[in-house]
């Protein structure tokens, strides 16, 4: 058995992994994708004494890094179900079962979804969710952007430079995003932001996204808007329904932690995106990684 187990390889279950990995005991870590949502991001200039790198650069180095030390990593499995027997037991998608003394869970988050008509049957065929990964194949054409917070305007601004128009369709009568990025989108002639917008349909032709239909929420009015590609920025949602009925979550799915990165469930840790934690960022994954590593470190030397 391990004497840590870090369920996840993204930038939280990395840090986890060389934290516990330092102080010599015995550690694997299990991923369906090392590197996590950061493989999908393209430029990063908010990782500190890093001006700037891209996503699958730092992957890169994260790698390199747990690599310096004596870490199994087991990737392209996925985790069904954690358990306390007298060790805790992992099981995963192909019928196997780890078994260690404590468990780092790091499983990060993915994009939600509108759950309109349409959406999952154009999934691919114009409605996106990685503007980095996808922008460039509406190159010329019109898109529209769902969602006015951070992810939203920052996709918005993106594709504006590859794309000929993007309309920007915010639920709320506010952006969220920061005044910096909605004055950059603001300022740029092909984008145009719509607030008050319910998206409430995914319109398709011959296997191919054409447009969108939505509510104007004051007027009451529904509207149609031309586009090849709707691009969804609408928040994440935690990978954590595997967890369901084994320890407490929040009402949006989020992991319990406390200052220890402790779970409701003792020898489990968790940390990153997956958790309670506010702001979901890379810097701040990782330093809950380390939170994680060293809690499950001291739950181990005591137990
Ligand atoms: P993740 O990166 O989501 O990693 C989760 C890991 O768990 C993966 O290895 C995944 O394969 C694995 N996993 C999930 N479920 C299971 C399962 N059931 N079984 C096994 N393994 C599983 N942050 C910044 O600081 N700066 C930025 O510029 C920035 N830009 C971003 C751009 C995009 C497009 C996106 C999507 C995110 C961006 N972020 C940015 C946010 C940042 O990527 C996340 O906060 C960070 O990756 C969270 O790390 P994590 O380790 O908690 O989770």
């Amino acid at each position: 058995p391990y004497e840590v187990l870090v369920i996840g390889g993204g930038p939280a279950g990395a840090s986890a992994a060389i934290y516990t990995a330092r102080k010599g005991i015995r550690t694997g870590v299990v991923a369906e994708r090392f590197g996590g949502q950061v493989m999908d991001t393209v430029g990063i200039e908010n990782f500190i004494s890093v001006p700037y790198t891209e996503g699958p650069k730092l992957v890169a180095h994260l790698e390199q890094h747990v690599k310096e030390y004596d870490v199994d990593v087991i990737t392209e499995q996925q985790v069904t179900g954690v358990k306390k027997a007298e060790l805790i037991e992992v099981t995963l998608a192909s019928g196997a079962t780890l078994k260690s003394r404590s468990v780092i869970l790091a499983t990060g988050a993915r994009w939600r979804e509108m759950n309109v008509p349409g959406e999952q049957e154009y999934r691919g065929k114009g409605v996106a969710y990685c503007p980095h990964c996808d922008g460039p194949l509406f190159k010329g054409k019109k898109v529209a952007v769902i969602g006015g917070g951070n992810s939203g305007i920052e996709a918005a601004i993106d594709l504006a430079g590859i794309v000929q128009q993007v309309t920007v369709l915010e639920f709320s009568d506010t952006l969220r995003a920061d005044a910096v990025l909605v004055r950059k989108a603001e300022s740029m002639p092909n984008i145009t932001i719509i607030k008050q917008a319910m998206t409430t349909e995914v319109l398709g032709e011959d296997g191919k996204v054409v447009g969108l239909k939505y509510k104007d929420r004051q007027k009451d009015e529904t509207h149609v808007v031309d586009v090849a590609g709707i691009f969804v920025q609408i928040g994440l949602v935690p990978n954590s329904e595997f967890l369901r009925d084994t320890l407490e979550l929040t009402e949006r799915g989020e992991i319990v932690i406390d200052s220890h990165g402790s779970t409701s469930m003792p020898g489990v840790f968790a940390a990153g995106d997956v958790t309670n934690t506010p702001y979901k960022q890379i810097i701040i994954a990782m330093g809950s990684g380390a939170t994680a590593g060293l809690g499950a470190f001291d739950y181990l030397i005591r137990n």
